[in-house]
């Protein structure tokens, strides 16, 4: 038997499978999708399996099966990824331009993702007294081996010594795989008496045995179930021994079972309510069930306002894919997997679900894939990566909030999980359901043109009204007088909430948590002297810190430049709201969420939940609370500024706003009470603010298809960006001014080669960086041109040590 195998080396030269023979011991557990120890070299590197073929198949080839070497271990008894899952990969590296092992380890959890590590090793016999002088030789007796990386750091002194004792045979390198899969182990105690004769056994055994017997009768009591030992220990109240001795008597006895780490365990979900379909569910329903039915490819986007009942129509197609015997992935961006979606879920499909999310550890994730991987589970729920969940049998795939930009990955593979989701869907046959309030331009443009059959709720649930949207000119507030940053409008509708005892969420339209250190006097910002960007400010220990490079300043008391004392942090400025909230509301109960409230590990979870159980009038934070939050009393919510995302240096600027809006719009009124959006802008007259304010999709699409089609954007044009980084400007401007030399006579009429010029971001520890856009139409042989170029310039971007970076249609343009 031959393996085909793409070995754990991401450079160009073996970015190809090669072959292995399979010793006849290992062919029961050696199929596609292994997991394998290969030797390469003088290596021995991890491998994965990616074709099994017979030795005919190399010798009709012209090659001679005996030269080939062995696969020398299997790591896994199930292979830890599907054939589909292997197929994808070779297209993953194709159209994202990766190297194909790399495709192969993005599918896996972190776990599993061997890496080589150098180790030295004994060799042979060594002089006794000699071992005695030196440390290494001393610590290599007592374990065995030691690894490189710790000759260097605590055996430099002897790391020219290495190379003769190695000739001299004592020594031998190795390279050895860390698998850091670790499986948690639970011991539990089970009785091995009959439960009638504990007491007589107890009556036979010494007088000072007084602990043991208090075991014995104790697991009695529980009618001899295995116990958890740790629980044991507690509830008896005795140390280990006397189990050990119970257990050398026979007694009793003591086995590790594996358990898996469930972070939802020890939590009862309540059972879900299914609701019959409204009409406007139904009518959408129906052609999605008769594709379900099929069994075959389709693909849906579904337009629904929130509230509409997307994720009970979601649910449905879970639970009729179950039914037909198939699987079911459920994308949400990260920050959509709040413990509410979870219980949905949970409460709904029970423990058919696995839940896949960065909060848990790495053991967990582990865990939850592997329930995926031995069939335990017919759900699983995930941000972007689920969508390689291990499934034998897939029948559904649903991405919700399709428009978030945390779908795309923005390190190597820079993979877009809508497109690897729909080709994995068309390759196993199954159905795909896109849906959000806000689409995607892109994928709205596709659905029509008919790529995907548009769906469309403008609806709510119970003919909820959406939210009365009230957009506020600030500009007009200011005329008179009003310097609050709270409107007239705002102020009087928060006086009425609290008044009622309803809640409200407050809502600052600022990306992310962090916060920066400006001169009040001068206008400074610190910023990092190796990297182009602003300092985050730490409060916890008072420093400034660099996001990229970890450069670190103590807070300085005075501004570098011009010494005012007024040099301070600035941020998303939710602390200013918070002072303003109390000072105009006295007594108000504010929960801020920020870069200083939750910086804690489940911080985040904690403050939502204290807001669900009433105990704050007012949830005040940034973009992380726009999204995928539903709290029943939420009646009001009020944005602060919603101009300032509008001006940001992105051809998304208008669709963001737009998107971010309506989605903060859709947190009102979504249960019995109705609801109020107060929407403060400096620029009430520019569209995606009109149109927000109406809930007015398809208008907001037309106008911002216009502006797309005058500038050339997606989804007219499509765009690729090529970033470079190098420590010297000349040497990063050949590069890329090669890299476009390359290109331009190879690329059609139509296509537009922007650059080079600098990044946005023009500066990252201490290497610069330029960048060129492609923006094209059509340019069918694309991905093969790059990949030619890469191969071609690869060996002088090595040689400079110059880094590129292929995105294709990046989300960042920075
Ligand atoms: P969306 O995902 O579009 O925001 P949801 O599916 O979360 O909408 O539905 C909004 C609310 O309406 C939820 O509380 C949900 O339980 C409820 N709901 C959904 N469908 C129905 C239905 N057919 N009958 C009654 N209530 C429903
Ligand atoms: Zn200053
Ligand atoms: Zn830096």
């Amino acid at each position: 038997m031959i393996a085909k195998i793409i070995v754990d080396v991401p450079v160009s030269r073996t970015n190809r499978p090669f072959d292995y023979l399979v010793p006849d011991w290992l062919q029961p557990i050696t199929a596609v999708g292994s997991r394998v120890i290969v030797p390469f070299g003088p290596r021995k590197l991890q491998g994965y399996v990616i074709e099994i073929g017979e030795i005919k198949d190399v010798e009709s080839l012209g090659g001679d099966p005996t030269k080939l070497k062995e696969i020398l271990q299997v790591q896994d008894d199930v292979p830890p990824m599907t054939p589909d899952l292997i197929r994808m990969a070779e297209w993953m590296s194709k159209q994202y331009l990766c190297p194909w092992v790399m495709a192969l380890q993005a599918m896996l959890p972190a776990v599993l993702k061997g890496k080589s590590e150098k180790i030295l090793v004994l060799a042979g016999q060594i002089d006794q007294q000699i071992v005695e002088r030196s440390p290494l030789l001393s610590e290599l007796h007592a374990r065995g081996s030691v690894p490189f990386s710790e000759v260097d750091s605590k055996y430099a002194d002897e790391a020219s010594l290495i190379p003769g004792w190695i000739k001299a045979g004592w020594l031998a390198t190795e390279y050895q795989v860390k698998d850091r899969v670790t499986h948690k182990m639970i011991s539990y105690a089970t009785l091995q008496v009959d439960i009638a004769e504990v007491e007589e056994t107890i009556a036979a055994m010494p007088a000072r045995a007084e602990q043991m017997k208090r075991v014995l009768r104790h697991m009695a009591m529980f009618g001899g179930e295995p116990i958890p030992v740790k629980e044991l220990l507690e509830e008896v109240g005795i140390t280990r021994s006397p189990l050990k001795s119970l257990a050398q008597k026979g007694l009793i006895r003591l086995e590790e079972i594996e358990v898996y780490r469930d972070p939802y365990a020890n939590r009862r979900f309540k059972q879900a309510v299914k609701h019959p379909f409204t009409e406007q569910q139904q009518r959408i329903w129906e052609p999605i069930e008769a594709s379900i039915e099929k069994q075959e490819f389709a693909s849906f986007l579904l337009h629904g306002v929130t509230g509409s009942g997307k994720t009970e129509v979601y649910m449905e197609a879970i639970e009729r894919t179950l039914a037909k015997g198939r699987e079911a992935i459920f994308l949400v961006p990260e920050i959509s997997l709040t413990p509410q979606m979870v219980e949905r879920f949970k409460g709904r499909f029970g423990n058919r679900v696995a839940v896949l999310h960065s909060a848990l550890s790495q053991g967990e994730r582990y865990d939850e894939w592997r329930k995926i991987l031995h069939q335990q589970v017919q759900v699983v729920v995930g941000a972007r990566s689920a969508v390689f969940a291990p499934f034998h049998k897939l029948g559904l795939i649903v991405i919700d909030e399709e428009h978030e930009g945390s779908y795309k990955q923005e390190e190597t593979p820079r993979y877009h999980a809508r497109d690897v989701a729909l080709w994995r869907a068309r390759d196993t046959g199954s159905v795909l359901i896109m849906g959000s309030a806000t689409p995607a331009l892109e994928t709205y443009a596709l659905a029509m043109r008919g790529r995907y059959q548009l769906l469309t709720m403008s609806e709510r649930v119970g003919n909820r009204p959406l939210p009365q949207v009230h957009v506020v000119d600030m500009r007009e507030e200011l005329r008179t007088e009003n310097r609050s940053m709270f409107s007239r409008t705002l102020f009087s509708m928060m006086e009425d909430r609290l008044r009622k005892q309803e809640q409200m969420v407050i809502f600052l339209n600022r990306r992310g948590f962090s916060t920066f250190v400006m001169c009040r006097s001068c206008g400074y910002t610190l910023r990092c002297p190796h990297c182009d960007i602003s300092l985050t400010y730490h409060k916890t220990n008072h420093t400034a810190r660099c996001h990229y490079c970890g450069y670190t300043l103590r807070q300085p008391d005075r501004c570098p430049e011009c010494q005012s004392e007024h040099i301070r942090f600035f941020g998303t400025g939710t602390q200013k709201v918070e002072e303003e909230l109390a000072r105009l509301f006295p007594g108000i109960r504010v929960i801020r969420m920020d870069v200083d409230t939750t910086s804690r590990k489940g911080a985040h979870e904690e403050l939502l939940g204290r807001f669900r159980a009433g105990q704050g009038d007012v949830l005040l934070g940034t973009q992380m609370i726009a999204k995928g939050l539903d709290f029943p009393r939420v009646t009001l919510v009020g944005v602060i500024a919603a101009d300032t995302s509008l001006w940001l240096p992105d051809f998304r600027a208008a669709e963001k706003t737009f998107q971010l809006l309506t989605q903060v719009g859709g947190r009102a009124g979504r249960h019995e009470l109705p609801g109020d959006v107060v929407i403060q802008t400096y620029t009430p007259e520019h569209y995606s603010i009109r149109y927000a304010m109406k809930h007015d999709y398809p208008a907001f699409y037309q106008e911002e298809m216009l502006h797309r089609r005058q500038t050339g954007y997606p989804p007219y044009y499509r765009l690729v960006l090529i970033t470079f980084s190098h420590e010297d400007v000349p040497v990063v401007i050949r590069a890329a001014e090669q890299v476009s030399e390359y290109l331009r006579p190879r690329l059609t009429e139509t296509t537009i080669v922007l650059g080079p010029v600098a990044s946005p971001i023009a500066k990252v520890k201490d290497r610069f960086r330029f960048q060129i856009m492609l923006k094209y139409r059509d340019e069918p042989e694309l991905a093969d041109l790059l990949g030619r170029m890469s191969a071609n310039v690869d060996p002088w971007m090595k040689q400079h040590q110059v880094s590129m970076t292929i995105d294709m249609d990046p989300q960042i343009l920075l």
